[in-house]
């Protein structure tokens, strides 16, 4: 009897090595859901460290610290690789109506902006609602500041008027540029983020203001009042700094030269926590590695974590792993990269630059089939080919299959590079499913064949 059932336990520890892929998706899961380790992880990372930008001693700390992390769940070759990072640093940043009406307006340097002169810059206000209505008045804006005022069209699109917006008033002799918030709605939460300077123009100070104070000034200019501002901000750009993409895996059982890697940026602006950009998905791709490690699951090839640096002004991370991983860029499967939030996985999107549509039609096909099982368990996952992510971006060029994640998103925007970016509005349930789902499909990867460039 007893060497009967021992046989049995035998029986079925052979075919739990074997199990289907949605039978290790629902371990998966359940082991997510028991022990919330993504979101203990975040939480520790945003009240323990903070925001974290390129340059600051809290985003050399996370790098520390989220090493610690990865080797206590035993995970292997746990390291830091080296790169160099611009470092960026706000300094006091204040802005006063002084005219029709005095009053504090709340703002946010944007991300490499200059700083104005010692002791601020004060000039009157032309309100525009697009690059046109700038065009149009050309040189009329000269010695004035010139605020951008318009409405969130989506972020690839609104973007624009941050990252550019500097220079183009620039063109015509601003002597700063404000730009309203890219997002869909505020709390009177400015929203920072990286610009840009053109070259052929001079350097001016920009920075985000509050929607609020973005359509008063329009009304202001509607009403024919003249509005005057004064603008002081002690944003400077220091030599670049140490800093390091961090580096684990668990190695393959059979093909540990094939890679499939798992990632995240451990960077985010100097607002808020960086909760949702991108403590989520750091934490994410750290959980899926332990579900997995801690289920004593054995990929048959390498499961590699990356947590990038520098992804929001620079992309140093992404840009020095693709070159100091030359070498091995076509053993690498496909790179996942989750840098959206923490609401609930909706798709991911595979992104292949080098192939040609009938090989991308076939790729998308085999992904399909993986997925199909592997995702089971977590509802309708919409597979299709499209965009990855920036930090995977520079090897993705290069021909290896980005693997973008796909988030409901239906609330990024509003808190995104904000001081309202903090963990309080992370669901430590939304973290698990993510973490499980991206674990499930990132294992059925490791333990297929499937090549897709
Ligand atoms: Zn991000």
């Amino acid at each position: 009897m007893i060497r009967t059932r021992c046989l049995l336990l035998l029986v079925a520890a052979c075919l739990g090595a074997q199990d289907a892929p949605q039978a290790t998706a629902e371990r998966l899961r359940a082991e997510a859901f028991r022990t919330h380790g993504a979101y203990a992880d975040l939480a520790w990372l945003c009240d323990r460290i903070g925001n974290r930008l390129s340059g600051s001693p809290q985003l050399d700390q996370a790098i520390d610290w989220a090493q610690g992390r990865l080797k206590a769940a035993g995970l292997v070759n746990v390291h830091a690789e080296k790169v160099m990072v611009p470092h960026w640093v706000r300094g006091r940043e204040s802005a006063e109506l002084l005219l029709p009406t005095h009053q504090r307006v709340n703002l946010l340097g944007l991300g490499d902006s200059v700083g104005t002169p010692e002791g601020g810059l004060t000039a009157d206000v032309v309100v525009v609602g697009s690059f046109d209505e700038l065009d149009k008045l050309g040189e009329a804006v000269k010695g004035k500041i010139v605020l951008y005022d318009v409405p969130f069209q989506g972020y690839g699109r609104t973007v624009a008027y941050r990252h550019d917006g500097a220079s183009r008033a620039a063109k015509f002799g601003a002597v700063a540029a404000l730009v309203r918030s890219v997002g869909p709605v505020s709390l009177d939460t400015p929203h920072t983020g990286v610009m840009g300077y053109d070259p052929a123009f001079p350097k001016i100070p920009t920075a985000a203001v509050t929607i609020e104070a973005s359509t008063q000034m329009r009304r202001m200019q509607e009403r024919g009042e003249r509005i005057r501002l004064k603008l002081e901000m002690g944003a400077k750009m220091l030599p670049d700094a140490p800093s390091a993409n961090v580096v684990a895996e668990i190695r393959g059982t059979e093909k540990p030269d094939e890679v499939v890697i798992l990632s995240g940026h451990l960077d985010s602006w100097d607002v808020g926590q960086g909760a949702q950009d991108d403590g989520a998905g750091t934490v994410t791709a750290m959980e899926a590695a332990r579900l997995i490690q801690s289920l004593g699951l054995k990929p048959r090839r390498t499961l590699r974590v990356v947590l990038w640096t520098n992804e929001e002004n620079g992309l140093r991370g992404g840009l020095g792993y693709r070159d100091a991983h030359r070498p091995e860029l076509r053993n690498i499967v496909a790179a996942f990269e989750t840098d959206s939030g923490s609401e609930r996985i909706k798709g991911f999107s595979l992104d292949l630059r080098k192939a040609t549509p009938e090989a991308k039609a076939g790729a998308l096909a085999s992904l399909k089939k993986i997925g199909k099982d592997a995702l089971e368990p977590f509802g309708t996952i919409d597979l299709r080919l499209g965009g990855s992510g920036a930090d995977v971006g520079p090897m993705v060029a290069e021909g290896v299959p980005g693997l973008g994640v796909g988030h409901a998103a239906t609330h990024y925007f509003d808190i995104h590079h904000t001081q309202a970016d903090t963990v309080d509005k992370v669901d430590q349930d939304d973290l698990a499913w993510n973490a499980a789902a991206l674990a499930s499909f990132a294992y059925a990867l490791a333990q297929s064949d499937v090549r897709f460039n």
